[in-house]
């Protein structure tokens, strides 16, 4: 896997850090160079409760298949 670089001083070590934005309420975490501070992304925190809904669905579909399957077999 190639080694992240920051863009600004070339460094290859991030850290993560908490960044309310102006005018918002809830915090986002930025993950910035550790020694420059250059920000190189943001991990928003309210994806990962909409990630576990998904694979609750996905889970869902995936039964209901699984009963299609099995009913498509018994008429065959
Ligand atoms: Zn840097």
């Amino acid at each position: 896997m190639a080694i992240s670089t920051c863009a600004k001083c070339n460094g290859h070590h991030f850290e993560l850090a908490l960044l309310t934005p102006v005018g918002e309420t809830r915090k986002l975490t930025l993950v910035q160079c550790s020694a420059c501070g250059m920000a190189v992304g943001v991990l928003d925190p309210s994806i990962g409760p909409q990630i576990e809904a998904l694979k609750g669905q996905v889970a869902a579909i995936d039964q209901k298949l699984a009963r299609i399957a099995g009913a498509l077999q018994e008429m065959g």
